[in-house]
């Protein structure tokens, strides 16, 4: 299997190489082969792709913006016509099934195409300020030259959520896609060329975490949006204080999923189950710490157990797939050492814990494991995995339970279980989350505002909020009499 690009990088509307830079192989997680070979952007590439976003931008940032939607509506059909070509490039990219990247990854991408494009005409207005005689007014103006960075489990979509805003706003990106997984926004970029953007204004450089700075310092760079783990957040942070730039923040998480004994079970397992195994357990806002009241758990144990087993690990290609593997042999590698670290600290290993042995190959994978008797202290309970792994912990009480959600350095996303409404609402309330999910979870429709608190970042993506952190208010007072001056 290959998925060799053209070329590393596309810079001003062209794929473009510079064989100086380091060597990225690009593997396939599921069989470990390598799909194509690339290189990392070396400080000449960097510049190359800066200034063909600063030339281009302020042309693109004078049209109307219905003129800047029509091309990324045109975007989105593109990316929807092209699905399943875009789909298998994002498992071969990923690793992830088949069966999930047909439904949630290019289609994201595309869905927030169409949003942004679509608002454009109403969300980018000004407001108008009656001062008596004066008046003032304030326009909505665009950063200029955007960074995005980004991780590896939804590539496409990653490429997207930051790039369209952006571009509404009329600012120009230049973005990197994490080193394990640069194809897919290399199609992007492609695409929104032939949607009709002008060159320059979408670029995309390969690049590890030598590169990221590169972008971060340079002084031509108004913001940087990053999707990535916490440590690396305070990194880019730190970095872009330096010179005041403006930053989104996309961290990790350790989030809370709340089962009260009212619940109905079975979807709360089947939330508890999407909430931690989807995309082999690599998604940010997943709920890892399931809280299930105690006089529920045996049941819901016993349920999760039978359901787990029956989940179909294999082939990613293989539209009944729906565990794949992980993306590279050292996240294998660190997930399974949080799963020993699990077995010595105590925690009961309800199913899972291994490497499948019936999955042939050098692929990545990881049994979807399940620990119950998890307690606050212990290791996986508090730090991010990243894998396919659940936390079952037993809580007694409201009160309680909210107190221990809350006890983590991280505020990315939360869930209740409940048929309780108001109940619902008053744990909704709070818990410490840029995201809330009340019987229900993981469900992030470009229309909803997303992202974190403490810890786990800051700005927002997608919905009209988005459109806060690629822009800027410009106010400009009229005057409309004399200017009386005391002296
Ligand atoms: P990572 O932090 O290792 O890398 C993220 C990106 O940052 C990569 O492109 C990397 O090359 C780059 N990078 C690393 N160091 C850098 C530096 N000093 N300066 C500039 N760029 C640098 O994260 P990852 O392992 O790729 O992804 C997993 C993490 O991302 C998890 O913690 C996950 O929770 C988080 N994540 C968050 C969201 C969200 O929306 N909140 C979504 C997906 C993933």
């Amino acid at each position: 299997m290959k998925a060799q690009p053209i070329a590393s990088h596309f810079i001003d509307g062209e794929y473009v190489e510079d064989t100086d830079g380091t060597v990225i192989e690009s593997l396939y997680p599921a069989t470990g082969e390598v799909i194509a070979r690339l290189h990392a952007a070396t400080p000449a590439i960097v510049e190359q792709a800066i200034a063909a976003a600063k030339r281009a931008q302020p042309e693109w940032a004078a049209m109307s913006p219905t003129a800047r939607g029509r091309i990324l509506k045109r975007a989105a059909d593109i990316m929807r016509e092209r699905n399943r070509e875009l789909s298998e490039l994002e498992t071969l990219d990923t690793g992830k099934p088949i069966q999930e990247t047909i439904v949630a990854d290019p289609t994201s991408g595309a869905d927030s195409f169409e949003f942004f494009g679509g608002i454009a005409a109403a969300g980018l207005n000004g407001s108008y300020i009656p001062l008596g005689q004066d008046f003032a007014y304030t326009k909505r103006v665009p950063l200029g030259v955007c960074v995005g960075i980004g991780a590896w489990n939804y590539p496409q979509q990653i490429a997207c959520w930051k790039g369209a805003p952006a571009l509404i706003c009329g600012n120009a990106m230049v973005f990197k896609p994490s080193e394990n997984t640069p194809l897919g926004a290399l199609k992007i970029a492609e695409i929104l060329i032939e949607a009709g953007l002008p060159k320059g204004l979408y670029n995309v450089i390969q690049g590890d975490r030598t590169t990221g700075p590169l972008l971060v310092n340079h002084p031509d760079v108004a913001k940087v949006s990053l999707t990535g783990s916490v440590p690396t957040g305070r990194k880019v942070a730190a970095a872009a204080a330096g010179s005041l730039k403006h930053v989104t923040m996309e961290l990790g998480g350790k989030s809370p999923l709340i089962v009260f004994d009212d619940a109905d079970i079975d979807s709360a397992i089947g939330g508890a189950m999407l909430g931690n195994f989807y995309s082999t357990g690599q998604v940010c806002s997943n709920g890892t710490r399931v809280f299930v009241q105690r006089s529920i758990k045996e049941t819901f144990l016993s349920r999760l157990k039978a359901r787990t087993e029956n989940m179909v690990i294999g082939d990613p290609m293989d539209e009944a797939t729906q565990i794949g593997p992980m993306v590279s042999f050292d996240q294998r590698q660190k997930v399974m050492s949080y799963i020993d670290k699990g077995k010595a600290e105590g925690a009961t290993l309800v199913t899972g814990g291994g490497i499948p042995n019936h999955v042939t190959g050098e692929g990545y994978y990881v049994q979807p494991t399940v620990f119950a008797d998890v307690t606050d202290e212990m290791t996986i309970a508090r730090e991010e995995i990243f894998g396919p792994v659940m936390c079952v912990l037993d809580f007694d009480d409201e009160a309680e339970v909210i107190a221990r959600a809350n006890g983590t350095e991280f505020g990315l996303s939360g869930g209740v279980f409940t048929s309780d409404l108001t109940r619902g609402h008053r744990v909704a309330d709070q818990l410490e989350a840029g995201t809330l999910w009340i019987n229900t979870y993981n469900l992030c429709p470009v229309e909803i505002p997303f992202g974190g608190s403490k810890q786990s970042g800051f700005g927002r993506e997608n919905s009209l909020a988005a459109l806060e952190h690629y822009s800027e208010l410009k106010t400009v007072y009229v005057g409309m009499g004399k200017v009386e001056a005391p002296y």
